[in-house]
């Protein structure tokens, strides 16, 4: 079957109303869940293959935290989709209104392959949960992910409710030419742009979780030793390949040497085996190739593995390479500061990151950065893990995106919310229709203010 004849039998397969149900949606969510739990070997053999993750950060990182997702929308699907009562305005006294959340129709997901089960099928299951028809494409980057997640979809799911397509650029370019109701893109913001062009010319709403350069404040008053357990790991998970990875730290002069060793004994206690199960291997030759281009020839590495150790940057300037682009890789470059104000102008003068962490033992003194600077989200005290919490909205800002997901917030972001009024035939307000006169416009007056 073509991609054409799929997005048509998508299309008609909505307005047949079927995947309105509730019941069709809750059916379709315990189906995905049931053959994820079925495939969880394989699911660890493929992405294996693809960077050697292991089976533990594959469950905390990815399939665990889709069970979550599948779970919180199965539960609370009838109250999300529950119409919700507003009080009549003066205008429209007496009525009902209603707010009634309604499916988008016939949407595309298009995954990254840094997390490669997370990115797909995570807006996948906010998909379903708002009751539209979905067309996946995951990235073929991660290969073996994207093969193992459209042969257990297309074996298991009709083609009209949910269906993976594979590919890489030709393929995604041929699949925006059709019209869709939503595409919910995960990558970079050079192809965010292409998405997004494409997308206007059908009108079609997009959601883009892009990337970005994500600051890390260490301030003076901070927890060095904590700061330095929690930073190093939230880097190096992933080998550096999180979109909301600590990209690079600022720290005031005074503190660097510390903090310096201290990420270092933590890269040594954390990661002292490169070979085993606890650290993943950088995608593919391209992308280690572009790290060592960045970061000069001081990386410990082996391109036979695509290995590359986790790094300190220890003396980054803000001219470095290493400081142009999102450095998606295990390299922490570690910028000084005399003054914050300074630091902080440098940051707003780059474009908006998806993440801002500060660590200190000052509320106001970490207010004074999130309240200067405008990112996707972030945290104090912590990296990473704000978007473990599905009542947060997780998404970018400016060039690190747009919309927002997880939990409610991806149902709304299927979701078109249809406002309603609802009026009898009894009472009527006659003073708006014509003829109009003076003493109706003063009761209007009187009553609008
Ligand atoms: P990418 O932009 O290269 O690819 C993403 C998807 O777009 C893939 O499915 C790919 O096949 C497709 N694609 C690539 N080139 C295309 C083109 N010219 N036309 C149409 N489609 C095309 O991104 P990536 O390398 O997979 O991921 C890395 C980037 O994604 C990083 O910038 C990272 O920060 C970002 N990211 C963001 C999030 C988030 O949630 N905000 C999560 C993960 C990754």
């Amino acid at each position: 079957m073509n991609t054409a004849h799929i997005v048509h039998e998508q299309r008609t397969f909505f307005h047949s109303n079927a995947t309105k149900s509730l019941a069709y949606r809750i059916a379709m969510l315990t189906q995905l869940k049931n053959l994820l739990r079925e495939n969880e070997s394989m699911l660890y053999e493929a992405i294996y293959k693809d960077f050697k993750k292991s089976a533990f950060e594959t469950y905390t990182t990815e399939l665990g935290f889709l069970f979550h997702e599948i779970r919180i929308a199965i539960k609370s699907l009838k109250k999300w989709t529950k119409p919700k009562r507003v009080m009549s305005d003066i205008a429209n006294f007496p009525s009902r209104q209603l707010i009634i959340p309604e499916p988008l129709g016939s949407v595309l997901v298009i995954g990254a392959w840094n997390y490669p089960y997370q990115l797909s099928l995570a807006p996948v299951i906010a998909a379903i949960a708002a009751g539209n028809t979905v067309m996946l494409k995951p990235s073929e980057m991660a290969f073996h992910t994207s093969k193992a997640m459209a042969t257990i979809i297309n074996d298991t799911f009709a083609p009209q409710s949910l269906h993976v397509i594979e590919g890489g650029v030709k393929e995604t370019t041929e699949l925006l030419t059709h019209r869709f109701d939503k595409i919910f893109f995960t990558g970079s913001t050079a192809v965010g742009r292409i998405v997004y062009e494409a997308a206007a010319k059908h009108l079609t709403p997009v959601v883009l979780e892009l990337g970005g350069k994500s600051p890390t404040f260490v301030l003076e008053d901070a927890n060095i030793n904590v700061a330095a357990r929690r930073i190093v790991w939230a880097k190096f998970l992933n080998a550096g390949q999180t979109c909301i990875a600590p990209d690079y730290i600022l720290v005031p002069a005074s503190l660097k040497a510390s903090l310096i060793e201290a990420l270092k004994m933590e890269v040594r206690r954390q990661f002292s085996n490169l070979e085993g199960e606890n650290y993943v291997q950088i995608i593919n030759e391209r992308n280690f190739d572009r790290l060592h281009e960045c970061a000069g020839t001081t990386l410990i590495s082996d391109r036979s593995k695509r290995i590359i150790a986790p790094t300190i940057f220890e003396n980054a300037q803000w001219e470095d390479c290493i400081m142009r682009d999102e450095i998606f890789g295990p390299i922490l470059p570690v910028i000084t500061y005399e003054n914050l104000e300074d630091a902080l102008d440098r940051v707003k003068a780059r474009e908006k990151p998806l993440a801002c962490y500060v660590y200190t033992n000052s509320r106001k003194k970490a207010h004074r950065i999130i309240d200067a600077l405008s990112f996707g989200g972030g945290a104090v005290n912590d990296s990473i893990m704000h978007l473990t919490n599905p009542k947060l909205p997780f998404g970018g800002v400016g060039a690190s995106g747009m919309g927002s997901y997880h939990g409610k917030h991806g149902f709304d972001a299927f979701s078109h919310h249809k406002s309603m009024l609802y009026k009898g035939t009894l009472f009527e307000l006659p003073f708006k229709y014509a003829p109009y006169s003076a003493w109706k416009l003063k009761l209007v007056k009187f009553l609008l203010g």
